[in-house]
């Protein structure tokens, strides 16, 4: 006999607000623990959560945070080099002034949001997926549950 299957949502345990709250704050997207960064490290991401053991690092998909780059890219052109670009058109700073700003931002602005593109890409990611979140029954990847 084929057992009986229901339409209705699975009710998440780990809301999609609860996601984005936890990717503003580079927190585990499954618990919610402060440990995605190690400690005294800007750019090094701890492989898995202290907390819960849920895997940040993708073993078998090193393209995963390739997204994370690109994100980097498009927030320091939109938020940094176009500001600087109609500062510049507007005569609001010299052309000297908006080069200077341009190539000392390019080179700043993603170091400093390096964190965050790794933490908001990771929301992203489960943002739409959030059945694969360990604490919503999922594996943590793609291809690991029946929700695939
Ligand atoms: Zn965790």
């Amino acid at each position: 006999m084929k057992p009986a299957v229901s339409s209705a949502p699975v009710a998440l345990r780990v809301t999609r607000g609860q996601i984005i709250a936890r990717g503003l704050t580079h927190r585990c997207p499954n618990c919610g623990a402060h440990s995605l960064f190690r400690e005294n490290a800007w750019f090094r991401l701890n492989s898995d959560c202290r907390n819960c053991g849920f895997a940040f690092e993708r073993g078998g998909d090193e393209g995963f945070f390739l997204g994370s780059m690109s994100l980097n890219y498009g927030v320091t052109l939109m938020g940094f080099l176009l500001p600087v670009a109609l500062l510049a058109f507007f005569g609001v700073v010299s052309g000297r002034v908006a080069v200077g700003l341009a190539v000392g931002g390019a080179v700043i602005f993603p170091m400093l949001f390096y964190r965050s593109s790794r933490s908001w890409w990771l929301m992203n990611y489960y943002f739409f997926l959030p059945h694969h979140l360990p604490a919503n029954g999922g594996t943590g990847r793609a291809g690991g549950d029946a929700n695939t």
